[in-house]
């Protein structure tokens, strides 16, 4: 069996040790030492300013709308993983669906200032796949129009766009460090941002408001994470090097390989590197895709259909709209098995069996 995804684990005896100073300090939680480390360690690797460790990125975003006070209509991509909807719906705001590019699957800047109305007050955009949005054309319009920019940047950890962390672009960026994504903490999540008041306001909210021992500063929530989460995500930044190597490998094998596929590529942002999160490829048409992907489930080699359905024309609670660009590109994109721990030999055989299906 090859699944799809597989999270990384480092030797048990280095996490043990981390476990076994938690047990001499019995300090479990609420912004311990190794939390306050990894977020240190974190800031220097990432080369940002500031930022918090959460519970999980859909925290994150949900602070995120709500510490940058945002309400109305949210302009944001139908091509994400759900929780970027859920969370703008969760806020009371109302998503507003803009098309994809073709070429990179992130939202089409060039379609954004259309949808803007008088209630719009931001943007909500992921880098799908690690492939920074067009961010200096976003970062414009934002301006021009007095909104709001949050990145939903969970696959993006690692990824620098002109020599800068992808993480400082926009007000507020969020990333997932779930135990299936690039570098994770079982689970867990980030908010980064610039700006120095807006962190504070953001610890606050992390920690139900509380500002002292007997004031309040916010609204809050509990976004607080563990020290045990904490010491997986000290374990695994050490082997972040590593993990990168390995899955840039495997991508390249799997590139030579599958020339023959009538598949594409998104076609990445030209001044980022790529942190090879994902392999994702979009199928000439859906009827190879589904031969390859049932095919292939047969003999246990799982792929996944990352995004599949289009947000914006699959939710129980949102009018139905079907966005073209973003319609045809769901039908056809597929994610291949990338994780450390897969070989070149399973890759080889991926590929083989792949191209098999495709000619037969
Ligand atoms: C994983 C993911 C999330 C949610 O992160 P969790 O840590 O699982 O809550 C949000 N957005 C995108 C694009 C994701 O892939």
């Amino acid at each position: 069996m090859i699944p799809v995804t597989k999270p990384f684990l480092p030797p048990q005896a280095e996490y043990q040790e981390y476990i076994d100073n938690i047990w001499k300090r019995q300090w479990l939680t609420n912004m311990g030492p190794l939390a306050s480390q990894l977020e240190m360690e974190l800031k220097d690797h990432l080369k940002v300013q500031h930022l918090l460790f959460l519970t999980n990125g859909t925290v994150a975003i949900q602070m995120a709308i709500k510490a940058l006070e945002i309400t109305g209509e949210v302009i944001t991509t139908p091509f994400s993983f759900i929780a970027t909807t859920s969370s703008i719906v969760w806020e009371n705001c109302t998503p507003v669906f803009v098309d994809i590019d073709p070429k990179s699957l992130c939202i089409d800047a060039k379609k954004i200032e259309k949808a803007i109305t008088e209630k719009t007050t931001a943007i909500l955009a992921t880098h799908v796949y690690g492939n920074p949005c067009d961010v200096e054309a976003i970062d414009i319009i934002a301006k021009k129009h007095n909104l709001k920019v949050i990145y939903d940047a969970a696959h993006a950890f690692g990824v620098e766009v002109n020599g800068k962390s992808i993480f400082e672009y926009g007000d507020i960026s969020t990333c997932s460090l779930h135990a299936t994504k690039l570098y994770h903490t079982v689970e867990g999540g980030l908010i980064i941002t610039k700006d120095p008041d807006m962190l504070k306001k953001l610890a606050y909210i992390r920690n139900f408001g509380i500002s002292g021992f007997d004031s309040f500063a916010e609204l809050g929530l509990n976004g607080k994470n563990s020290e045990f989460h904490a010491a997986m995500g000290l374990v695994n930044l050490k082997y972040i090097n590593e993990i990168h190597e390995k899955r840039k490998a495997l991508t390249k094998l799997y590139d030579e390989k599958l020339k023959n596929l009538k598949a594409v590529k998104p076609l990445w942002h030209s001044n980022a590197n790529e942190n090879f999160a994902y392999y994702a490829i979009v199928l000439e048409s859906e009827e190879l895709l589904l031969k390859l992907k049932t095919e292939m489930d047969k003999q246990e080699i799982f792929t996944r259909r990352y995004f599949y359905p289009s947000l914006a024309s699959a939710l129980p609670y949102l009018p139905k709209l079907e966005l073209p660009i973003t319609e045809d590109i769901a039908k056809r994109a597929l994610c291949l098995p990338l994780y450390y721990d897969l070989t070149f030999e399973e890759v080889e055989l991926i590929s083989r069996l792949m191209l098999r299906i495709q000619n037969n």
